[in-house]
């Protein structure tokens, strides 16, 4: 059976799930989207999503009529018409339909739309074995231009960057930002261990605050494992003790060769396999019920 797809108001089934090619998500990436993803029946954060977008509408100043409240509803209902229990939730709000200029008061109104369906991003595999990833030649968006820490529609920068993963051969690149510090992954957060503390970039360093991010250091910290956001090096990197990953389609993914240098041993470390296995925990058990 074909997936039902909201678009403003309806569900439709996905062949007839369409857009105008006048929307100015469409002709600019001018909005904002969220990832978001539900296990056994709960979803995982949702309020820090829906914080997340709407903190994006309210930036780029888009006149969105859905409340926060109403917004979860539709999420929740698109689950529901889909049956699903375990999903990844893509919500997509742009602009709306205007003209070929670029004047966003052009678009009346903007246009919501929620998919329920799977992902996956990496093979189980290298959930095991660990990833292998470059550095990119291309940067991250600088925070004064299109800011990271907003899940803006404009992804050409991380596109650029998982093209010279592809041209490397391995699945995932590392990000600069402008002063040269590792900022993130395409689409994960990055974290090091090293003598025993768990070192990720900080907000100012031009990244998405992950929720994954989030989750992830609050469990290091009940863990007892010191965190710190402080910027690092690419030589800091080659050198740690552990690398992994985080993100809501990539959950939590070990990286065990950075630009053909091994991570330590070139195998998965103890406190990132700690932090899986309690990440893996955490999402079983907590979240907004989806069938009430
Ligand atoms: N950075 C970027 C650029 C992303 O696209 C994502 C995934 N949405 C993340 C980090 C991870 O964020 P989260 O854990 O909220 O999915």
């Amino acid at each position: 059976m074909s997936i039902k797809v909201y678009i403003n108001g309806e569900f439709v089934p996905k062949e007839e799930a369409k857009i105008s090619v006048f929307d100015h998500g469409y002709l600019y990436g001018d909005g904002v989207f969220e990832g978001i993803r539900a296990y056994n029946g709960r979803v995982f954060r949702l309020k820090e999503h829906i914080d997340r977008l709407y903190d994006g509408v309210k930036s780029i100043m888009i006149n969105l009529s859905e409340t926060k409240e109403e917004m979860k509803e539709i999420i929740l209902q698109t689950l529901r018409e889909n049956n699903l229990k375990d999903a990844y939730i893509r919500v997509v709000i742009s602009r709306g339909t205007g003209d070929l200029g670029l004047d966003p008061r052009k678009c009346p109104r903007p246009t919501v739309v929620v998919i329920a369906d799977k992902i996956t991003l990496y093979p189980q595999e290298m959930y095991e074995n660990g990833l292998k990833v470059i550095t990119a030649t291309t940067r991250r968006n600088i925070p004064e231009g299109v800011n990271p820490q907003m899940k803006s529609l404009n992804y050409l920068n991380n596109i650029m960057a998982k093209m010279e993963a592809n041209q490397a051969g391995v699945l995932e690149a590392i990000m600069l930002n402008n002063e040269n510090y590792v900022a993130e992954c395409t689409g994960d957060n990055i974290f090091i261990v090293k003598n025993g503390k768990l070192i990720t970039p900080p907000t100012y360093a031009g990244i998405l605050i992950g929720i994954t991010r989030n989750a992830v250091i609050e469990l290091a910290e009940n863990m007892g494992i010191p965190v710190l956001e402080k910027n690092f090096t690419r030589h800091e990197l080659f050198t740690a003790d552990e690398c992994f990953l985080t993100g809501t389609a990539a959950e939590v993914i070990p990286v065990v060769n950075v630009d053909g240098r091994l991570i330590a041993d070139g195998k998965p470390g103890v406190i990132t396999k700690k932090l899986i296995a309690a990440f893996g925990e955490l999402v079983q058990k907590e979240g907004e019920p989806i069938y009430k």
